[in-house]
Parts: structure tokens; C-alpha cells; sequence
């Protein structure tokens, strides 16, 4: 009883344990998950930043000054004509613009940019998506043909939080589709087609893992985005290098920096665009869009690539994580299990870290959740756990206690006898015969009595103990049932019960016929015992091949299931028994069920309160 109750518990531990990764996989990825996944990110992002380098990449700003310079915005494309020229001289490798050119401007302006444009080999012109996302802005032909390729300078945010951690590099709207501004700028200088393949895209003899179906959900791409990379954002003890026309202007020396680099010319000026994202390292500052562009670039041309980790690996770790906070709980004293629970959460947190320096990102919540919740619900499990077993012994205790205190008064009853005319014989000396005898008589009774008890307690420690010797001859059934009926019946008749006996066949059974006899009379004085007066008492016998049921059946005051299940227990004895005044221990029947099970067989019970209860012993005959 106790093994399966422990089993049930285990596998309680275990649903638990399974809820709490499963509840920690399905929070990890709702809202709230992907925005603590944003800020874990962020963290990783901070702390493991890849070691300087020279960029690729160079900013050609339109800031402060140079708008100033050049009265606003509205002589932004002369500043960009002028900034062009500057530069051209340098022979940068590609220049790619991020300034809308999908209108035409004054007459005199466009056409100085147009001049600066024919003169830019490998001009890489900008498209937006139009508000409604149905189409593009498209640069006006007047500048497209200058133009080898034209790519999209629309951010994807994240959705939950608005910051920008990736890049889609594919984007369509209508029937058109453009590839991001960063990515055509590194197909420009590397050559060759764009090949598209289900898992990647290759440049050259370059690959980019951007599969198909890679649009991270935390970064809020929308239908018409399909490979996304990450941008791994320069560390921040580099500034991306950065000239504003402004400063061309003054000192045009400094066109050399943009020699054989990228240029990403577009508008920095901090009160005159929109145009400025929030990214991993941003702490509330933002970055111009131009410089996010620049960014990409510096990722695509180191092949600094961050790719997610198989949800497969997530759903094991979280598993795994579950199992190691969790389990020692069932197996261990609580301290090493609380030290396990711990080094679990650890594992928690150092996964995602060790994951990120590998260039994985490796989603944080679902492990933790799954890690601290395991850990949560395990220690409270081994609580209740503990809390019951303790209950469980004290009421074990108290039940010996009281059974005790019958037994030793049981014992005081044939004692006081023995006592009391042991010292009468002595005293008198000249007792009548008869009476003498009678005395002997008594003592020799009561001392039975009193051996008997005795006995019995013995069995129940001995057999339990699994040292009983069992007898193995062979006995006649209806022989022992016969004797048991005989002995019964005396104390039934003070009730006006009657016991009825069915017929018996006549078989034989193999082992212990005093035991035997113990565990059938036990049955017939309970039945007795826990019945109303003037009530009937059945004992029957069916056979089946070489097994026999021997029942008990009585019209007494019954047990619940619950009480059913606990009658086998040691020194147990139900409220309703106790209540009807009848002595007891609550220890016979956990010697019959010893001594069934003994030879081999089994008892089973079926009771109604209030009708009556039937006990069945299935036993093997012997052949
Ligand atoms: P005892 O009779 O000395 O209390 P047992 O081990 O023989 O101890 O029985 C344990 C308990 O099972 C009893 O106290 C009683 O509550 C319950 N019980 C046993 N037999 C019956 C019965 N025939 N009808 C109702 N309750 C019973």
C-alpha cells in the first residue's frame, strides 16, 4: 500500500515537473516572454562584444552643420551632389544612398545630383515601403538609371519593443521586391547573382544563413519580410567612421578615409529625421537609420552571423533542466536537492550566455521559467510529502498507544485472577477439594488466556518480521471452517446472531491449519463483533478449478472505501467500531492478511456502510 502511494506521489512529481517545462516553453514565447527574451538579448549583447576591427563601411552624414550649411532639408540633395564629388576622387568601392528620392525637387538641385550620380560607379539607390505597405517609393527615373541596383531602407522593429535587432533582408510590397539597401551594397562588391536556396542565400562564394521561413517572430517582420539576419551591431568600443559633408567642405583632404570603404551616405541630423532606431547597445539613445544600415553591412561582410538555436534543443534543455531541479526531491535529503534545484537555475542562466558566445542565440525565459518553477513546485511536493509521512507516524503512534493500553488491561483482567486465587490456595490450608480444584482450574484458564494473548502478539511481530515458521501439511477445509463456526457461535449467541454455514466442499488445502484457523475465526467474531444484535452471519465456500473463495459475509454496520483500504494497517480501527464499545486492537486483521498471503493466496473486501460487509479469502487447494 505504502509502495503504490509512493509511486502515485512520484508520478505527481513528475506531471509537475513536465508542467513546468511545459508552462515555461509556452510563456517563454508569449509577448511578455519575447520582450524579457528582447532585454536577455540585449544583456548577452552587451556583455560578449566581438573584439574592434577596421570596418568596411563608412558613413557619409548629411548632420547638423552640413544642413545648416545648406538651408534644411530642402538642400539636402545638393549637400548629397556635393558629398559625392567630394568622395569620387577616393574611388570608394560602393555608395549606397539612404535619401528618398521619389519626388522631384527643384529643377537646379536634381540636376547637380544627377551630375553626381553619373560621375558614382556602383550607386546603390533607396526604396521605402509606402505607408500602407501596398507599394514602393521608388526612386524618380531621372536617378534610377544611374543606379546598378536599388535596395529597401525599411527597419523591421521588434514588435514587443521597438527595438531594432534585425534586418529583413527581403522585402515585398505589390509585385515588387526589393533586397535591404546593406545586402545589395555586399552583392555590388562581391559580384556575381543572388542564389536562393531554401536554407540560404549565396553571394559569390559567400552564404548568408537566412533561410526562407527566417523571420524572427521578436523582431516583428511582417508578411511581406522573408530572411532576416541579426545585426550584429559594432562593439561599442568602436565607432562606426563617419564624415558629414559639412566637414568635406572644409577640409576635402579627409575624401581619402573613403578610400576602397562603403559609403552609406543618408541623413544623421538629430532634429531633422525620423529616421533613428533604438538597438541593443542604445541604453534611450538612438541611432540614425544610415548608420543601422552601415551596421548590417560591417555583419554581412564579417559573417557575423547570430542563428537561433532548433526548438527541439530548447524543449530537451527545458526537460532536462526540470529533471535536474526536480527529481533529487524524490531521492535525496532536502539540502543536496536544494543545491541540485540550484545549480539547475545556474545552468539556466549560464545556457543562454555560453549559447550567445558561440554566436546562438538561445531564447532565455523558457529555460529559467522552466528551471525556477521545477525547482518551486518540487520543494513544495517534498513538503507535503514530508508533512504527511509525519502525520501518518504520529497517528501510528497514538494508535499503538491506545492499543497498548488494551492490551495491558486485557492482560490485568487474568493476572488479577491467577493472583487473586493462587493466594487463597496458599492461605488456606484446608480448602475443600472441589473448591481447590475449581481454583486450579481458574488459574489454569486464565494463564491460557493470558498465553494466548501473548501469542498473538508475538505472531503479529514475528510474521511481519518475515520469521514465522509456517507449517506445510496438508488440512481439510470444512474441518477448520466446522471448528471455527463451533467456537464462534457461543459469543454470537449473546448477540442472537445466527451464523449459517453453507455447504463446504470437501477440499484440502497445503500450510499452517493453526494459522488457518486464527485467520477464519478472526473473520467470524469481527462479523460478530461489528453487527447488530439478532442480525445473520454467512460463511460460503465457491470453488473454481484449484481456487476456492471462502466468504464471511455479515448484515453489521459496514466501512466506507476509504476505511476499506485502511483496515489492513496495524493498530487501525474505524470511528464506527470504536464507537459500538466492542474491545479491540486493530491487529487482526493484518495478521490475517500475513497469513493469507503466507499461503499464498489473498483477501478481498466489499462493504456498504450501514449494510453489511462480505470478506473473501481466495486460496489455493491443494492438488
Ligand atoms: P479489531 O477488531 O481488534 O479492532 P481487526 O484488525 O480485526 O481489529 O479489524 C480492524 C478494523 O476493521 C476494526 O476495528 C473495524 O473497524 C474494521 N472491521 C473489521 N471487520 C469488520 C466487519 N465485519 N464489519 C465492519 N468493520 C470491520
Amino acid at each position: 500500500m505504502r509502495w503504490l502511494t509512493a509511486t502515485k506521489s512520484r508520478i505527481a512529481l513528475g506531471i509537475l515537473l513536465s508542467a513546468s517545462a511545459g508552462l515555461g516553453l509556452f510563456l517563454g514565447f508569449t509577448a511578455f516572454g519575447r520582450q524579457i527574451n528582447g532585454y536577455a538579448y540585449d544583456f548577452l549583447f552587451r556583455l560578449d562584444q566581438p573584439k574592434p576591427w577596421t570596418p568596411d563601411a563608412i558613413v557619409l552624414a548629411l548632420d547638423e552643420k552640413t544642413l545648416t550649411e545648406y538651408g534644411g532639408l530642402r538642400g539636402m540633395r545638393v549637400a548629397l551632389a556635393d558629398g559625392l564629388e567630394y568622395i569620387a576622387g577616393a574611388h570608394p568601392k560602393a555608395v549606397a544612398i539612404d535619401l528618398i528620392l521619389a519626388d522631384e525637387g527643384e529643377e537646379r538641385s536634381d540636376a547637380r545630383l544627377e551630375t553626381a550620380f553619373s560621375k558614382t560607379p556602383n550607386l546603390i539607390l533607396p526604396a521605402d515601403l509606402l505607408p500602407d505597405r501596398s507599394g514602393w517609393e521608388e526612386p524618380i527615373q531621372r536617378f534610377r538609371k544611374y543606379a546598378v541596383q536599388v535596395g529597401h531602407v525599411h527597419a523591421d522593429l521588434d514588435k514587443y519593443d521597438s527595438v531594432s535587432r534585425a534586418l529583413p533582408l527581403m522585402k515585398a510590397a505589390g509585385k515588387v521586391r526589393h533586397w535591404a539597401l546593406a545586402f545589395e551594397a555586399f552583392h555590388v562588391v562581391h559580384g556575381g547573382e543572388i542564389e536562393e536556396s531554401e536554407s540560404d542565400l549565396r553571394v559569390g562564394n559567400f552564404t548568408v544563413p537566412a533561410g526562407i521561413r527566417d523571420c524572427f517572430e521578436a523582431s516583428g517582420c511582417g508578411a511581406e519580410s522573408w530572411r532576416t539576419v541579426r545585426i550584429r551591431y559594432i562593439p561599442q568600443s568602436m565607432t562606426m567612421p563617419q564624415i558629414s559633408v559639412a566637414e568635406l567642405k572644409h577640409n576635402p583632404a579627409l575624401a581619402s578615409r573613403f578610400a576602397g570603404k562603403v559609403v552609406f551616405a543618408g541623413v544623421t541630423a538629430q532634429t531633422a529625421v525620423r529616421d533613428r532606431w533604438m538597438t541593443p547597445y542604445s541604453n534611450g539613445e538612438s541611432l540614425p537609420g544610415i548608420e543601422i544600415h552601415a551596421n548590417a553591412y560591417e555583419t554581412l561582410s564579417r559573417g557575423s552571423f547570430l542563428t537561433d538555436v532548433p526548438l527541439t534543443a530548447v524543449l530537451v534543455t527545458c526537460l532536462l533542466l526540470a529533471a535536474m531541479a526536480g527529481l533529487p526531491y524524490a531521492w535525496t535529503a532536502i539540502w543536496p536537492a536544494n543545491a541540485m534545484a540550484l545549480l539547475s537555475v545556474l545552468a539556466s542562466q549560464a545556457i543562454p550566455a555560453i549559447a550567445f558566445h558561440y554566436s546562438i542565440v538561445w531564447e532565455y525565459l523558457p529555460g529559467t521559467l522552466t528551471a525556477v518553477l521545477a525547482a518551486v513546485s518540487a520543494a513544495a511536493w517534498r513538503h507535503i510529502i514530508d508533512r504527511r509521512r509525519l502525520q501518518n507516524t504520529e497517528q501510528e503512534r497514538s494508535r499503538y498507544q491506545r492499543a497498548m493500553q488494551f492490551v495491558t488491561h486485557e492482560m490485568r483482567t487474568p493476572l488479577t485472577a491467577i493472583q487473586g486465587s493462587s493466594e487463597l490456595i496458599s492461605r488456606y490450608a484446608t480448602m475443600p477439594e472441589a473448591k481447590r480444584k475449581q481454583m486450579a482450574e481458574l488459574i489454569n484458564s486464565e494463564s491460557k488466556r493470558l498465553a494466548k494473548m501473548i501469542e498473538t502478539f508475538l505472531s503479529v511481530e514475528r510474521l511481519s518480521a518475515g520469521q514465522m515458521e509456517m507449517k506445510r501439511e496438508r488440512f481439510s477445509l470444512p474441518g477448520v471452517v466446522e471448528r471455527c463456526v463451533q467456537r464462534a457461535t457461543p459469543v454470537a449467541e449473546r448477540k442472537q446472531i445466527r451464523i449459517m454455514q453453507e455447504e463446504i466442499p470437501q477440499v484440502d488445502l497445503l500450510g499452517d491449519v493453526e494459522l488457518m484457523e486464527y485467520a477464519i475465526y478472526n473473520l467470524l467474531t469481527n462479523a460478530v463483533k461489528y453487527s447488530p444484535r439478532e442480525t445473520e452471519v454467512t460463511v460460503s465456500c465457491r470453488q473454481d478449478r484449484d481456487r476456492l473463495q471462502l466468504s464471511v459475509r455479515d448484515q453489521g454496520i459496514g466501512m466506507t472505501k476509504k476505511e476499506v483500504s485502511r483496515i489492513f494497517e496495524k493498530f487501525y480501527r474505524t470511528k464506527k467500531a470504536e464507537e459500538t464499545g466492542e474491545l479491540g486492537t486493530g491487529i487482526g486483521l493484518s495478521i490475517v492478511e500475513q497469513i493469507v498471503t503466507q499461503h499464498g493466496g489473498s483477501i478481498h473486501v466489499e462493504s456498504e456502510p450501514g449494510r453489511g460487509s462480505e470478506f473473501t479469502l481466495e486460496l489455493k487447494r491443494a492438488l
